[in-house]
């Protein structure tokens, strides 16, 4: 077989791509006869394809290049750790310096007394180690009953069989199954789910589900709520702001453990360090990745409060833990990631310079025929395609039909966002520019126009009846 590299052909690359690559969430031999398309570099918030062109990720990869591509500094401490201990583990009563540092550091970072880290490779295995962690802590306080985890539906925790199963994605738990002891309740989906209610009404009235479920599943049988404090692959979607106040009273109320899931809410995506901060919640635990590292290393974790760090720390050995756990590699890139954010005051930047520009543009998408709302949390934002935006109305053709064609002319014109069902999202770099949201922009606008164009000729801009 022949070297393969940045100049090899793109079809020859897509062809083995297609011969011996299994992509995740994805139609394998649909892909196979399109083949796939290969980015060759980053930088800042541009990516370059095998055929040249300059992209624009509106999508900061999945959610988690916060800092950027190209950062050096990143590959040079990934090379430093690598020649001075590029592995040792972190079982058997023994560390290393970047895990210490980077546990200090995240400890510093996170409001409240989460002061404890818990390493995973990624956002899945922490919710993993989230279930077996919130179960231990009722076994250790006399309360073995407890271990029922209460979550969302469409609310996303990863794809492992315990991430999977926290998750509320049906087509997820079609393939393969998932775990008992997870029951989910209702989500904040005001557009889609909230009838002739107000926001506020609807969010109160979706968090009350907590409360109904806990009283049928009985309190003393219930373990932890975990949440997205944005949902974010279920959509962007931003809860009414009456929402989370009264999930954290009823988590109060029957003593049970609140698990922020901050994988992309984490490291300045809402504006703030932790979307805990911007939905005012105090949470037992968060489950950290994504922009940890900002996507440059795998890593994720379990960032535990003094109480469930202590509890859980008096019961002898955690029986649970992953070879990667603290992986000194990773940990000294996201320690840098860390730095860089810092530093160069990243997070208020995406606060006060980049949100604010992009806040105002993205709400004037809500003027165009296509659109129905057009919502933003920090750096985090979606809009709503509708045939009809006074009823809220879904369109007749198949959910994500027009999603995914709207999705394909932002392709076409070097511009990645991405659909979730007829719903379209953006959570770019957090260094975005003024002048790169210009961009973002024109192509959005461009390509919704060109989006709605073929709708109406192709006679797909019908409602959905009832
Ligand atoms: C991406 C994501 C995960 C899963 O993280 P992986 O690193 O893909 O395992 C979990 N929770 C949320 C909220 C996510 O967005």
């Amino acid at each position: 077989m022949n070297m393969i590299n940045n100049n090899t052909p793109t079809a020859e690359l897509q062809k083995l791509d297609a011969a011996h690559h299994f992509h995740p969430f994805t139609d394998k031999a649909g892909l196979a006869k399109k083949g796939a398309r290969v980015i060759l570099r980053g930088e800042g918030c541009w990516l370059t394809d095998s055929e040249g062109h300059r992209i624009l990720d509106g999508m900061a990869g999945l959610w988690c290049v916060n800092i950027g591509y190209g950062r050096r500094e990143l590959g040079e401490v990934a090379a430093r750790q690598m020649m001075e201990l590029p592995y040792y583990n972190t079982f058997f009563q023994t560390t290393h310096v970047p895990a210490i540092a980077l546990a200090a550091k995240l400890a510093e970072l996170a409001p409240g007394d989460l002061n404890h880290v818990f390493f995973a490779g990624s956002g899945s295995e922490a919710n993993d180690t989230n279930i077996r962690l919130v179960r231990r802590y009722w076994q250790v306080k006399g309360q073995p009953e407890r271990r029922i985890l209460i979550a969302r539906w469409n609310g996303y925790h990863g794809s492992t069989m315990g991430g999977g199963s926290l998750g509320g994605m049906k087509p997820i738990h079609a393939h393969g199954g998932r775990i008992d002891g997870v029951e989910h309740i209702g989500q904040p989906y005001w557009w889609g789910e909230g009838g002739d209610m107000s926001e506020d009404e609807f969010g109160l009235m979706r968090a009350r589900e907590l409360e109904e479920k806990i009283l049928e599943l009985g309190a003393d049988k219930v373990a932890a709520f975990i949440g997205e404090p944005v949902q974010g692959a279920g959509g962007v979607i931003i809860p009414p702001k009456t929402y989370w106040p009264e999930i954290q009273r009823i988590c109060r109320k029957y003593g049970i453990l609140l698990i922020a899931d901050e994988v992309i809410t984490g490291f300045g995506r809402t504006g703030n360090w932790f979307g805990s901060q911007t939905f005012g919640i105090t949470p037992d635990i968060m489950t950290i990745a994504k922009g940890l590292s900002s996507g440059y290393a795998p890593i994720g974790g379990s960032i535990i409060s003094d109480e469930v760090a202590e509890v859980v720390g008096s019961g002898g050995d955690f029986n649970h833990g992953y070879t990667y756990s603290g992986h000194p590699v990773a940990a000294a890139v996201a320690l840098e990631n860390l730095r860089i954010l810092q530093d160069e005051n990243i997070v208020e930047h995406a606060a006060n310079v980049a949100h604010p520009y992009l806040a105002e543009r993205w709400a004037k998408l809500a003027d165009h025929p296509l659109v129905g709302e057009a919502k933003l949390v920090g750096l985090m934002g979606s809009i709503v395609l509708t045939p009809n935006k006074a009823r809220r109305a879904r369109f007749a053709s198949e959910e994500g039909t027009v999603g995914l064609r709207a999705r394909e002319r932002c392709f076409a014109n070097d511009l990645i966002m991405r659909h979730v069902g007829d719903r379209m999202i953006i959570s770019p770099p957090l260094v975005i520019t003024p002048a790169e949201i210009d961009v973002l922009i024109d192509r959005a606008t461009k390509s919704l126009d060109e989006c709605y164009a073929g709708l109406k000729q192709d006679g797909l801009l019908v409602e959905k009846q009832g």
